[in-house]
């Protein structure tokens, strides 16, 4: 694609990077056809070329417009344009420099602005998220169905293990993830254990930034960055492996802290750093399938885990975008489980995103309960006894609409080898 930029952006490096993914997009539309809201809306400017075209426009001197950024708006981020797209172009970060410009040009409403800071005020800070969860699942029981849905009951962790070994691996806590479902990290944790390897918490590590990167706060998102590399630091420097995530959208921002901290001279070796070490616990449970078999031989099944028993239950793996589109990993954790010995039930368009998107639920409710009741109705199809992923944003999500028990699989696998 041809590109003129305005002389405001061609010389920086956004700009720069702008023009280089732009110049990539040959306008084919393959993309098209596998773009979420694109399926839903109908729209060109709802799928990524006319969002793509949309971008280019004002990163060409043409001032955006509310239209322009609502369009931008209701993109999921779920980046299943890439996957598809033959060409190579890197859709998620045009977006990103997108966003950035059009929000310095088009001020929101009131009541949306003050739904972002709101938004970025609670989520990201664990202690506040928390907080504010516990208030409403004290007072669940007053609430009518359609809201009680939204708000889990409280999820019980069993312990973490106090063994140490030799080989030693870091945990990203998150913000949400510890209130929400306690025994995700650790199970990792205890199934680690198992195979040798102690990991560890940094309680000085907060949000990955992910939700100030995707509320139009760059430079919030930046200093979540920094200040998760200060916390990882003096770990990665006695030893630590590997930087391990078990919600894979969060490992798709840890990923690009390298990229994104180029610029910062006091941090760009450290984040290049932390993003090659950053691994999603899938990647790490791979690479021990050979010891995790020999061990599995050996566990007697446990009763008390028959929803997540692979003798007796068939499981639907709900893959997020983040893991198959942002982390590339399309494929892997079905793999993975079915080499384990899970059985794993047919789903349909397993390329869609569930409608969870990070805030998009909260922010675009319409479009992301459309997305969750095409995604549940596929999960449900293969007649599974309980519902596995890989994120808990997709996890949430999903079980504001089942009755099925919905976890990661990592829990799954925690339960075989109890
Ligand atoms: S992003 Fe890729 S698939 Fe989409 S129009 Fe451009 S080249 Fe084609
Ligand atoms: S990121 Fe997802 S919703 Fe956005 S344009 Fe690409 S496929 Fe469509």
């Amino acid at each position: 694609m041809q590109t003129h930029l305005a002389d405001f952006i061609k010389d920086t490096s956004a700009g720069r990077e702008a023009d280089a993914i732009l110049r990539k997009c040959v306008h084919c539309g393959f993309c098209s056809a596998t773009c979420p809201t694109y399926q839903l809306l109908g729209d060109e400017l709802d799928g990524p070329r006319g969002r793509i075209y949309l971008i280019k426009q004002v990163l060409e001197g043409k001032t955006a417009t509310a239209k322009t950024q609502l369009h931008l708006d209701r993109c999921l981020t779920c980046r299943a344009c890439e996957t598809t797209c033959p060409s190579g172009v890197q859709y998620g970060r045009l977006l990103d420099i997108g966003r950035e410009l059009v929000h310095t040009q088009v001020r929101r409403g009131a009541i949306a602005g003050l739904a972002r800071a709101a938004l970025r005020a609670v989520i990201p800070h664990r202690a506040r998220f928390t907080a504010l969860l516990r208030m409403g699942q004290s007072l669940r029981w007053l609430l009518p169905p359609a809201l009680k849905r939204k708000v889990p009951a409280r999820a019980q962790s069993s312990v973490w293990p106090s063994s140490t070994h030799a080989r030693t691996m870091l945990v990203l806590e998150g913000c949400v993830q510890p209130a929400l479902s306690p025994n995700t990290n650790a199970a990792a944790a205890r199934v680690l254990d198992r195979i040798g390897i102690t990991l560890l918490r940094a309680p000085a590590a907060d949000c990955c930034g992910a939700v100030s990167q995707h509320l139009d706060a760059p430079g919030e998102a930046l200093d979540y960055m920094r200040r998760n590399i200060d916390a990882w630091w003096p770990f990665i420097e006695q030893g630590a492996e590997a930087i391990v995530i078990t919600a894979s959208g969060c490992a798709t921002m840890v990923a690009e802290y390298g990229h994104l901290l180029a610029h910062d001279a006091a941090y760009a070796d450290k984040a290049a750093r932390v993003s090659t070490l950053m691994k999603d616990i899938s990647e790490v449970i791979a690479a021990e399938t050979p010891n995790l078999l020999k061990l599995l031989a050996h566990y007697a099944l446990n009763p008390r885990s028959s929803i997540l028993n692979p003798q007796s239950s068939k499981l639907a793996f709900h893959p997020p975008c983040s893991l198959q589109h942002g982390l590339k990993m399309q494929g892997s954790v079905e793999t993975l489980l079915t080499d384990l010995g899970f059985k794993l039930t047919p789903v349909a368009d397993s390329h869609l995103c569930c409608g969870s998107a990070g805030t998009y639920s909260i922010l675009q409710p319409e479009l992301s309960q459309r997305l969750l009741k095409n995604k549940i109705a596929a999960l449900h199809a293969g007649e599974p006894t309980a519902i596995i992923t890989a994120n808990i944003g997709c996890q949430s999500h999903l079980q504001t609409a089942t009755g099925l028990h919905v976890t990661h699989w990592i829990e799954a696998l925690d339960a075989r080898l109890a």
